[in-house]
């Protein structure tokens, strides 16, 4: 109960008028993930988010783990809370610090006084227990400019508090203030990245994954949820709309040539994401795509794709190289269970010679051997939704 965490807000606080929305979502949001650890006091003051547990039963270490994966925060720190005394607080940073004070060669201590009765001005503070520390730890040399250590010393209204420096957050904005997208997840490394990378600037997500049993195996499906699964800790809780898609490639395989499948199929995936983003109020679509990478990922298979909805579609690894989204797919822990070998539904009906430069004319004379509409309404009707 004596240990709390200190949040750094992010951009957030430069955007003037909106701020109140900003902490408001973004207070809601660690609620929303410290649930599982206890009961905890969450509020924001000065760009600086609280989180104090309540009582003795909350687990502080899920907790932290849950606020690095927090979205609108860029920096964090435990803090140990203590009586408001010079003398108590320089106990409690040898205590609590005394590691790190130990390993550090230069430091400094930087006071912020938001209780005005406190009978030492914050420079006072800092320089009795500057001094303090300087004299206790032979190690240590003052270094305001350039210090690898700094301890920080608020005495706030209840009580004072003792931290060192933060440790990066997860960056970008709170998860919602950016209104809401679909996000195209198939069992690949690319798409779990673009959907996390997409919710990190603000954005609540939705999942669509397009299902081709028997054809690909129900492990096939776990996997993605799996996959879902991995991005709540920072995207929240997510509804995986599971689409039929067999019968629509069975049709595309009997009715259309063959090296248009690719396309063909990737333009009803984006015809029935806008369903789903129609219900559920989204304004735009996710993929996983990287120019250049496989067939339906050149300029032209892209404006095929991008013709058939008038919602933008947002590609955020678009310009990455395999690498880097691995690097990242790595870091958000997607990666391991991205390789796992299952099928899915592009492998199993992956054209021969697929074709690199569709013409838009040629699409359309192809599905108009399709009841295209009659097909995407069917899959939309057949949709499974699994909230992960
Ligand atoms: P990924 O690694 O994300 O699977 P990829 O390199 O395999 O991508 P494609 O198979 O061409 O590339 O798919 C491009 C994008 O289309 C994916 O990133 C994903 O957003 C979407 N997509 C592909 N297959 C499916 C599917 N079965 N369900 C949902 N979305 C899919
Ligand atoms: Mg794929």
């Amino acid at each position: 109960m004596d240990e709390i965490i200190l949040l750094k807000l992010g951009e957030l606080v430069l955007k003037g008028l909106n701020r109140r929305t900003f902490e408001d979502r973004l207070i809601a949001n660690a609620r929303r993930r410290l649930q599982a650890h206890g009961k905890f006091k969450v509020y924001t003051k000065q760009s600086t988010m609280y989180v104090e547990p309540q009582d003795d039963s909350c687990d502080l270490d899920g907790a932290w783990e849950a606020m690095r994966r927090l979205f609108g925060v860029v920096g964090l720190s435990r803090a140990r809370a203590c009586a408001k005394d010079a003398d108590i607080m320089l106990a409690t940073a040898i205590e609590y610090l005394g590691d790190r004070l130990s390993a550090a060669r230069t430091f400094k201590v930087e006071s912020r006084r938001a209780d005005k009765t406190f009978p030492m001005t914050s420079i006072q503070l800092s320089q009795y227990v500057g001094g303090e520390l300087d004299e206790k730890y032979p190690n240590l040399k003052v270094d305001v400019r350039h210090p690898e250590l700094t301890v920080y010393l608020e005495v706030r209204d209840y009580a004072a508090y003792v931290h060192a420096d933060p440790e990066p957050g997860a960056g970008g904005l709170p998860v919602g203030v950016g209104g809401r997208a679909v996000s195209l997840l198939s069992g690949g490394i690319d798409s779990p990245v673009a959907s996390w990378m997409i919710a990190k600037r603000g954005i609540a997500l939705d999942m669509v994954h397009f299902f081709s049993y028997p054809y690909t195996s129900e492990e096939a499906k776990q996997k993605v949820l799996d996959l879902a699964k991995i991005l709540t800790p920072w995207c929240g809780r997510l509804t995986v709309h599971v689409v039929p898609f067999t019968a629509i490639q069975e049709e595309l395989r009997r009715r259309c040539p063959e090296e248009l499948f690719t396309v063909l199929m990737r333009r009803f995936m984006m015809r029935i994401a806008e369903k789903v983003a129609q219900r559920c109020g989204a304004g735009a679509l996710v993929t996983g795509e990287s120019l250049g990478q496989v067939a339906s990922q050149t300029l032209d298979a892209m404006r095929a794709t991008t013709a058939v909805t008038s919602l933008p579609i947002l590609r955020p690894v678009v310009g990455m190289d395999k690498e880097e989204i691995i690097r990242v797919a790595r870091r958000i822990g997607t990666f391991e269970t991205s390789i796992l070998p299952y099928e899915d539904c592009c492998t199993v009906f992956t054209p021969r010679h697929p074709r690199l430069h569709p013409m838009p004319g040629e699409l359309e004379a192809a599905e108009a051997a399709l009841d295209v509409d009659g097909l995407v309404a069917a899959a939309v009707d057949g949709i499974e939704r699994v909230r992960v």
